[in-house]
């Protein structure tokens, strides 16, 4: 069996459903709670002063949300939203054209938005900050530029590398809201939610399988769901129990814990490369042919939550729990070694 990589189902058929499971409003929304609440209050205060919502930036890891919460927006603020991501907008022309064809409060919701070229994201400075852009018109000696004026709009920026962000970019967006990964009360929510959506029969025990198995993330969950269903379909009678999780899961590699192929990677690196640490970003990063920065805000976070390495000043640390779940012996550190415990 190939390998199935449920960060990758933006790859698969898949992502016809997504549609359909996504969340529409707040109150359909599980989980983060904090940012919940916070935009509920954002949102309804933009109504009553009938304005534009302010620019928006989510940032976390992938999956945990950030597309549907600008869809969310967008519906709750009861406009259109147009979507763009980063590298798609290579020219300050592609940016105009969709900057000039927003109506009144609509959202803009540019994904990957540490991406954007350093001249496009100059572009969007004045577009952000006073609804207007200057186009140049013409090219030689008679090139000249015009002002614009836009349409009050909320930009929505989503980033899973909120460290690559320009301060000035930061600094436009007036509502900041850094995505959590899911605890499994959360996950188990938002599985039998999305099975009673797709018609699928799913028992308690199989909806907690595969929420502790989906490594804080939604999207994972409802990949999981999916394919998990394919097996309860073919193998079995369709219903989803307990035994039946367990053995697609385990058909498809997926670890007990939720970790996937890069996670072990990484724990398997600090622990029989370097000893079980302490081992700088940098260095693992290198090792497992990632870059620090995404090393550092896509993959640690959730190895961290979970008790599987520890961030020390003098780098990152397996824990017991590591060693234990690859198999491991615990590295019994001599008495003389200083580790910042
Ligand atoms: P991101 O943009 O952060 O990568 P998405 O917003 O595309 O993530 O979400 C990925 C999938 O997970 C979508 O199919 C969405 O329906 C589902 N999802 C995300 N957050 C939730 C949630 N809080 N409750 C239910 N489903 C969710």
């Amino acid at each position: 069996m190939s390998d199935f990589n449920p960060r990758n189902l933006s790859e698969s058929k898949d992502k016809d459903l997504e549609g359909i499971i996504r969340p529409q409003g707040l109150d359909d929304f599980t989980g983060q709670k904090e940012i919940i609440s916070n935009l509920e209050i954002y949102i309804k205060a933009a109504k009553l002063r009938g304005e534009s919502l302010d620019h928006t930036l989510f940032h976390g890891p992938p999956g945990l949300g950030k597309t549907t919460l600008a869809h969310i927006i967008a519906n709750e603020m009861g406009v259109n939203m147009k979507i763009t991501s980063g590298p798609v907008l290579d020219k300050p022309g592609d940016l105009a054209g969709l900057l000039t064809s927003l109506e009144e409060g609509d959202v803009l919701f540019i994904d990957e938005i540490h991406r954007l070229s350093p001249e496009v994201e100059e572009y969007l400075y004045s577009a952000m900050e006073d609804y207007v852009i200057d186009i140049m018109i013409d090219k030689g000696p008679g090139a000249r530029s015009v002002r614009i004026s836009l349409n009050p709009f909320t930009l929505v920026g989503a980033t899973t590398r909120s460290g690559l962000l320009t301060a000035p970019l930061r600094e436009r967006f007036g509502i900041n809201c850094p995505l959590e990964y899911y605890d499994y009360n959360e996950l188990i929510k938002i599985v039998e939610r999305s099975a009673s959506i797709l018609k699928i029969e799913i028992d308690t025990e199989a909806a907690k399988e595969i929420a502790m198995r989906s490594r804080g993330t939604p999207r994972i969950a409802n990949a999981l769901l999916k394919r998990v269903r394919d097996f309860a379909q073919v193998k079995g009678n369709g219903r989803i129990d307990l035994e039946i999780t367990k053995f697609a899961l385990d058909k498809l590699k997926i670890d007990t814990r939720g970790l996937d192929s890069i996670d072990n990677k990484i724990l398997r690196t600090i622990i029989t490369t370097f000893k079980g640490g302490p081992v700088g970003a940098n260095t693992i990063a290198t090792a497992i042919g990632e870059d620090q920065g995404t090393f550092e805000e896509v993959y640690e976070p959730f190895l961290i939550k979970e008790g599987f390495i520890i961030r020390t000043q003098r780098g990152r640390i397996a824990t017991d729990l590591a060693y234990s779940h690859l198999g491991f012996e615990s590295y019994k550190r001599p008495e003389n070694e200083n580790t910042l415990f």
